[in-house]
Formats: structure tokens, C-alpha cells, sequence
């Protein structure tokens, strides 16, 4: 009789620790996934081992911020869409668009970056000026962006190629093997000034974007989310990271109103 009593207060005993332990006291650790080669955005940091960038240090704050921890996941541009979908992951971020079509299947946060997209040549391109001159030419993209989509519906007369990442299609422009490339404003203007060998960007912005951070559909961190990310463009946060990653703020964020 006396055995059993004990056993059941050490029970007792466990299950109160556990609660403890999974309790007010545990932050909460919620995965993130993210693009693994987006720049300057999102990128293998190779000094630190570490994935590093705009967007790395914008989600870092905000899980600062709203108290909860984040387990970077880095992978291609797609898996992160599709990972969204799945609620594989709690979290995406990776310059991702908000679109209609995306936001019927996954949830976004506000805004926190204006962008575009943008067309890059070689620097000896004297054909192409702007997205008129693009019909017969061979126009790289990545698979599954907004690039995708916009060269598909704007300019079915250019051959399109996909590459499942963005720097491949940039290093088949340096090599002649495409005569543009198509893609996001900040990324291009980016890889032109500091990777990209010979090559320019040409034309105007060509479509108004803004990217937003992705969720689960109807994911209870949304509201969280929102809430830290208005606080660190309140609390001046925000623009500290925008400065380190791209000089004085250029492109502002509506949310900030
Ligand atoms: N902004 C683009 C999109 O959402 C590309 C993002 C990326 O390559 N990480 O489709």
C-alpha cells in the first residue's frame, strides 16, 4: 500500500516538473524558412556558417521583440511557398511577394519592403533598352516568382528560361548564354553592384511589389508578428536594419503610417 502511494506522488511529482518545464518559462521555438540565396536579403554568411541579411536580421528582431525563439531552414525560393502551404514550417521569409493568388492559400503580415522588378544585360547590350525590346530574346528567370508570372503574361513572345536559382540564371547572362534577365529590383541592382561582372540594369521598374511575411494560413503568430514588426519601424529599429543592408532608405513601407 505504502510502495503504491509513493509511486503515485513521484508521479505527481514528474508531471508537475514537465509542466514546468513546457510552461510560461520556455520560449517558444518556431521554424523558419527562408530562401537560400536571395541577396541581400538572405544568404550563407561562409565567414559564420550562419544564413545572413536583410531579412535575417528583420526576423531575429522581431522574434526578439514578440518574445519567441527561430530555427533558420534555408532552401530554393519554391520550398518555402510550398512549405508555407504544407504548414510544414511556422514561418516563411524570403523577399516573398504578396500576391493574390499566394494569399489564397497562405498568410502574409503587412508589408515591410517595397520592390519591383527589374531587367538586367550584359554591359555591351546595345538591343535591349527596356521590356519593349524583349520579343525573340532569351530571357532568364527564376522558377516560381513574380518574374515568372510577369514575363509569362506581358511577353509571351520572349523565350523564357527557369532556373531553380537566381544566380545561375545571372552567370548564364555574364556567359552569353541569355541576353536578360528578369527579377526583383533590390536583388538585381545588388548583384550588378557587387557580383556581377559586366552586366547593367536596364529600364524602369516594371511591376510595383511589396513583400510581406509568409504563414501557415490562419496561423495565430500573424497578429504577433504584426504587432513587433510596427513597433521596430516605430522604434527605429527597422531603418537600422534597412541602412546596414541598403545605404539610406529608398524605398519606404506603408505600414509605417
Ligand atoms: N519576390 C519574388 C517572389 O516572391 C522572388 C523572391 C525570391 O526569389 N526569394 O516571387
Amino acid at each position: 500500500m505504502k510502495k503504491k502511494w509513493s509511486l503515485l506522488m513521484l508521479v505527481f511529482a514528474m508531471s508537475a516538473l514537465l509542466a514546468a518545464c513546457g510552461g510560461a518559462d520556455a520560449t517558444e521555438k518556431y521554424t523558419v524558412a527562408t530562401d537560400n540565396n536571395f541577396v541581400p536579403f538572405e544568404f550563407m554568411n561562409e565567414e559564420t556558417g550562419e544564413m545572413d541579411g536583410f531579412d535575417m536580421d528583420l526576423i531575429r528582431a522581431i522574434a526578439d521583440e514578440a518574445g519567441f525563439e527561430v530555427e533558420i531552414e534555408s532552401m530554393k525560393f519554391d520550398g518555402v511557398v510550398s512549405g508555407m502551404q504544407s504548414g510544414r514550417y511556422d514561418i516563411g521569409i524570403a523577399g516573398m511577394t504578396i500576391t493574390e493568388e499566394r494569399a489564397e492559400t497562405i498568410d502574409f503580415s503587412d508589408p515591410y519592403y517595397d520592390a519591383g522588378l527589374m531587367i538586367a544585360v550584359s554591359e555591351d547590350n546595345t538591343d535591349i533598352q527596356s521590356e519593349d525590346d524583349l520579343a525573340g530574346k532569351r530571357v532568364g528567370t527564376r522558377s516560381g516568382t513574380t518574374s515568372e508570372t510577369y514575363i509569362q503574361d506581358n511577353h509571351p513572345d520572349a523565350e523564357l528560361i527557369t532556373f531553380p536559382g537566381i544566380v545561375e540564371a545571372y552567370m548564364d547572362l555574364e556567359a552569353g548564354r541569355l541576353d536578360a534577365v528578369m527579377y526583383d529590383v533590390p536583388n538585381v541592382q545588388y548583384y550588378v553592384a557587387n557580383d556581377g561582372a559586366g552586366l547593367k540594369t536596364v529600364g524602369d521598374i516594371l511591376q510595383g511589389e511589396q513583400y510581406g511575411i509568409a504563414f501557415p494560413q490562419d496561423s495565430e503568430l500573424v497578429e504577433d508578428v504584426n504587432e513587433a514588426l510596427q513597433t521596430l519601424i516605430d522604434n527605429g529599429t527597422y531603418d537600422d536594419i534597412y541602412e546596414e543592408w541598403f545605404g539610406e532608405r529608398k524605398y519606404g513601407t506603408e505600414s509605417s503610417e
